[in-house]
């Protein structure tokens, strides 16, 4: 019989999915504590500590209770970055409930487990990230940072395959983040590169969880 697995859980709530090409779908949260990276422009950086130890009964116990009046059909491991924790069993026993699964990841971990949407987005200064993903992405988001540009991009585009697309999301309403995407997705269009698409934070604009 396995150990009991034990995970840090930041927090787990029912919302909208606000990001990327599942904007907009009705989503159950899992938020994972920690986290490898200090962004700067973390909208999360509450996760990357502390965090509640949940047993996988615990964790699953809340998703169905929250299922009970909001049955949303995707489950979404987030952070922090959800992959420095072993979620393989937690990913399985979703499966098991008949639940799609989501995880975004910074792309710098990588577990083998029966995920259904990886979200990846590499972060500055380095962007690294596992080359596992270069398959098993369904969408690449880039956060248009001051310093994010055109050359970063197309070195993206060039890794991906074509038919996933690379997002430009803005930092959350940010005007000057807007502009820029907007600045580096015309440059994509002229530099002829396939499926760059430009992006926001639903929950961000609406002031939802
Ligand atoms: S990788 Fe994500 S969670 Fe971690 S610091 Fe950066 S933005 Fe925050």
């Amino acid at each position: 019989m396995p150990p009991p697995l034990i995970l840090k859980v930041s927090e787990i709530f029912a919302s909208i999915q606000g990001e990327g090409l599942r904007q907009g779908e009705p989503t159950i949260f899992v938020r994972l504590a920690g986290c490898n990276l200090r962004c700067s422009f973390c909208d999360t950086k509450y996760a990357w500590r502390g965090g509640r130890d949940f047993s996988l009964e615990e964790i699953i116990e809340k998703i169905r209770a929250i299922r009970a009046h909001f049955p949303a059909r995707w489950v979404c491991l987030t952070g922090g970055e959800p992959l420095l924790q072993r979620v393989e069993r937690l990913v399985r026993k979703l499966k098991a409930e008949d639940l799609m699964v989501q995880v975004e990841t910074n792309g710098t971990r990588y577990r083998s487990m029966p995920v259904d949407w990886y979200s990846v987005s590499p972060k500055p200064e380095r962007y690294s990230y596992r080359s596992e993903y270069r398959k098993k992405a369904k969408e690449v988001k880039l956060i248009v940072t001051r310093k994010l540009g055109l050359s970063l991009v197309m070195k993206l585009r060039n890794e991906f395959s074509s038919t996933i697309p690379i997002l430009l999301q803005t930092e959350s309403t940010r005007k000057w983040s807007i502009e820029r995407g907007l600045k580096i997705l015309e440059e994509a269009l002229q530099a002829g590169l396939d499926n760059v698409r430009f992006s926001s934070q639903l929950h961000r604009i609406y002031g939802l969880k």
